[in-house]
């Protein structure tokens, strides 16, 4: 098995194929190196722009062996990459970061289980695995009967999520889902905010500045930095997010999730969700920071130098959601200085990422800290 560092002219192999890994593949390309994605979809938008491409399903232990074989080093861009494909490409080669972070993210019922362990906030849980779970689970609705059921699994962009405000909407969301669930209860944020943190195989560990999410229907629609949070509450969040790496002894890039709670809160933060990959709310650190989250997770796992995080500009971060992507081009005739993205996607469909703008603007000065705690 290969260690680190990679020369130039590596292969860096990538579970999925989506616009992560195409952003990635780009980022990998900029520094010489080779990619080879995974994916089952033969239009996956990464393969547009890869080196090489093994279109197969994750449960092809021989592609998936084949495929670490003709690799240097694996990562993934979903977490949601069935864990015994990375566990057998960990087998020939590295995996970064290895096989339990994506285990712990892709079933949320863990996910919660390992943040409480670690002594980190979440919104308040209750699992249920089957219906007699369900009457328990009702009387952790809160006083108004409201709360959030999710699918456990495979839940991603607000699929696999129901507000429910009575047990009725409970039960019927829970026989619509068949599917083990986490309820959790409605949580009353002030804003949503995201650190994208990158931390290396020896566990040096970098944030981006944290930006400030605004989602519509459970999908992300707009990041915007820097975030009207305190600069106590986002170091906070960062200490947090070390944390988390450290326990999966971490390597890449990792974007973690939290609330934001009102003055007063019993807690200053809540984690929502770990995303152990690169993250849509760190798109634009490629326009507005030295090195993006793109590059410093190649950089972690190929075993280079981390790059600088640091921020140069203000930036605002909007996604292109199914027909919305049909204004690309009125969107840049407007602003040319928008840094525009189309995915390559064909398919239009509703609540379907299908690109996003970046549009950044001077950096504030006197910025530091805008909104002392
Ligand atoms: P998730 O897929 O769990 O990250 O949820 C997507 C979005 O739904 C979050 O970013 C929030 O805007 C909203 N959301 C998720 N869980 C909760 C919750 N327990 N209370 C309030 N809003 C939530």
């Amino acid at each position: 098995m290969r260690l680190e560092p990679l020369p130039p002219g590596s292969t860096i192999g990538i579970f999925g194929g989506g616009q992560l890994g195409r952003f990635l593949a780009m980022a990998a390309s900029k520094l010489g190196l080779r990619t080879a994605i995974y994916s089952p979809e033969d239009d996956s938008p990464a393969f547009q722009v890869a080196t090489q491409r093994w279109q197969s399903s994750y449960g092809d232990e021989d592609a998936v062996e084949s495929f670490a074989k003709a690799c240097d080093v694996v990562t993934f861009e979903f977490e949601n990459v069935p864990a015994t494909a990375l566990q057998i490409a960990a087998r020939h080669v590295s995996v970064r970061p290895a096989a339990r972070a994506a285990e712990i993210a892709q079933d949320r019922i863990l996910e919660k289980r390992f943040l409480s362990e670690l002594g980190l906030p979440t919104a308040s849980y209750f699992a249920i695995d089957s219906k007699d779970g369900l009457l328990a689970a009702a009387s952790h609705l809160d006083k108004a009967g409201t709360g959030i059921l999710k699918i456990a699994r495979e839940g991603y962009d607000g699929k696999g999520q129901a507000h429910v405000s009575s047990e009725a909407e409970l039960l019927a969301a829970f026989l619509k889902f068949a599917a083990p669930c986490v309820l959790e209860g409605l949580v009353r944020f002030s804003m949503e905010i995201s650190v994208i943190a990158v931390r290396s195989a020896g566990g040096e560990v970098f944030f981006y500045d944290s930006p400030e999410n605004s989602h519509a229907a459970g999908i992300l629609r707009k990041s915007a930095v820097p975030a009207s949070c305190s600069g106590r509450k986002q170091a906070l969040a960062q200490e947090m997010t070390a944390r988390i790496a450290a326990a999966l002894d971490y390597c890449g890039v990792m974007g973690v999730e939290f609330f934001v709670m009102p003055e007063g809160s019993a807690e200053p933060l809540l984690v929502n969700e770990i995303a152990p990959r690169v993250h849509n709310s760190g798109h634009w650190t490629m326009e507005a920071c030295a090195i993006s989250q793109f590059e410093n997770h190649i950089r972690a796992i190929a075993g280079w130098p981390l790059g600088s995080v640091a921020r140069h500009s203000d930036a605002i971060m909007t996604n292109l959601i199914g027909e919305e992507v049909l204004d690309w081009r009125p969107i840049i005739e407007k602003d040319p200085g928008a840094s525009l993205y189309l995915y390559g996607k064909n398919a239009i469909r509703e609540g379907r990422k299908l690109g996003h703008v970046t549009q950044i603007s001077p950096r504030q000065k006197n910025e530091d800290n805008p909104h002392p705690a």
